[in-house]
């Protein structure tokens, strides 16, 4: 027995060393690459004309761009991608925006994994379109403005790259195509359309998030409408009536009574009920009642199960009322898997990559297997996909958001040299 033990210690020992060996050769990028001449050519382009990068991301920042409202910021992005010489533009029906930049193909110089690499920075943000979008520009060193984080940093530090491989001709393998998506803050609808229409990337590179962040997996995410009918009766004639708001009020009470995970546990999972109204007048049986639940966790079956669960409560209420109930998703996205099917991914390029081009400029990774971008619709296709952060700031979705100026350099010049190793270049 102890030497079957000796034995499994070894192979443990074993395993964990392989483990460490393979870490150290997923990535895709070498310090080497830093120095290359024509990368070295492309950072010093970020550095010389960060003032205009700057500006750009102010200029963005201000053009509205409330989901479904993205037209202008798309057309200021098209006219600008324009300007760069080689790249195939196109806009879809959804109207996301593609700059294809071709690679050279040809057999791969590294990992083999040079295939076409999609980055997606999402156009959209979730102010309305009166919001003051003025930004103010802080002795700190810090930008303020509803949108100026999530994400239009990521769209200027988009456009700057490219301009960045262009001047400094850079050549990948595979082909670099850059997706500047719509409707993301709508539960990644733009993504999902392309991804829909498109052939399948071999990688997806999204830019979203706090600068460091290395987000490998997908939150799921039902957006659910839960809406109760009934004929209605004045409340002179409502005893024992069909009853849509009593149906729902029981609906929500039950709701509540399905069990969760515990709140610290590996795979946690949540539901929220946010909103609820209908109705039209005091003296009568609502013909309609409605409310909305957000139901969130990364693993998809556990995601099936609670969906199913809150179905049932649903149903049992509007039985036991005698209304109608049907439900309808405002929003619906797959989940990614347990941190355990996810393991693979950890010495995978699409994550070793990004986390060793953190390291390489000062930049402590954060690793994180769940996510909630447009990555995640490449995660839930099987499609090694990770997003990746533009800036350091905060607060977004809030009228107090705020990025730090200086990090969005950082953030350029890590998503050019994830992007051409990923590629890799020629
Ligand atoms: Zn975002």
């Amino acid at each position: 027995m102890s030497g079957m033990r000796q034995r499994l210690v070894l192979l443990l020992i074993l395993l964990v060393m392989t483990s460490v060996g393979q870490a150290q050769t997923g990535s895709t990028f070498t310090p080497a690459i830093g120095e290359r001449p024509d990368v070295t050519q492309a950072l010093a382009y970020l550095d010389a004309t960060f003032d205009k990068h700057v500006a750009e991301w102010i200029l963005l920042t201000e053009i509205p761009a409330l989901s479904t409202h993205e037209q202008k910021r798309a057309a200021y992005v098209t006219a600008e991608l324009k300007k760069i010489p080689g790249l195939e533009i196109s806009t879809d029906p959804m109207g996301n925006v593609t700059a294809k930049r071709p690679g050279t193909g040809g057999p791969s110089a590294g990992s083999g994994q040079a295939g076409a690499i999609v980055l997606a920075a999402h156009m959209d943000t979730v102010h309305p379109l009166d919001t003051d979008l003025k930004v103010k520009r802080l002795p700190d060193g810090t930008l303020h403005a509803p949108g100026v984080f999530d994400n239009t940093a990521s769209v200027a530090n988009a456009l700057q790259v490219l301009r960045a491989m262009d001047t400094a001709k850079i050549q990948t393998r595979g082909d670099l195509i850059f997706v500047f998506t719509v409707q993301e803050e709508l539960g990644l609808k733009g993504m999902y359309y392309w991804m829909a229409h498109n052939p399948a990337p071999a990688m997806v590179v999204a830019s979203d998030g706090p600068l460091g962040a290395v987000d490998y997996g997908a939150l799921g995410i039902y957006w659910s409408k839960m809406k109760f009918t009934a004929p209605g009766a004045h409340t002179m004639n409502s005893r024992n009536q069909p009853h849509a708001a009593r149906a729902a009020a029981q609906c929500i009470t039950d709701i509540y009574s399905v069990q969760l995970p515990a709140a610290n546990a590996a795979v946690p999972a949540i539901y929220n009920v946010g909103m609820m109204g209908g109705g039209t007048v005091v003296n009568a049986i609502a013909p309609e009642i409605w409310f909305t639940v957000d139901l969130r966790t990364i693993d998809p079956t556990l995601l099936k199960e609670l969906d199913s669960q809150i179905m049932g409560k649903c149903q049992a209420a509007a039985k036991s009322f005698g209304v109608t109930f049907t439900r309808e998703y405002i929003q619906q996205s797959e989940a990614g898997g347990r941190p355990e099917t996810l393991a693979s991914r950890l010495t995978h390029p699409i994550v070793k990559t990004p986390v060793d081009v953190l390291n390489y400029l000062g930049v402590t990774p954060l690793l994180n297997p769940s996510g909630s971008t447009d990555a995640n619709v490449g995660v839930v296709k099987g499609i090694p996909s990770v997003s990746i952060g533009r800036t350091k700031g905060g607060n977004q979705h809030s009228l107090t958001e705020w990025a730090e100026i200086a990090s969005e350099k950082t953030g350029a010049k890590q998503m050019l040299l994830i992007l051409v190793s990923l590629a890799e270049l020629k």
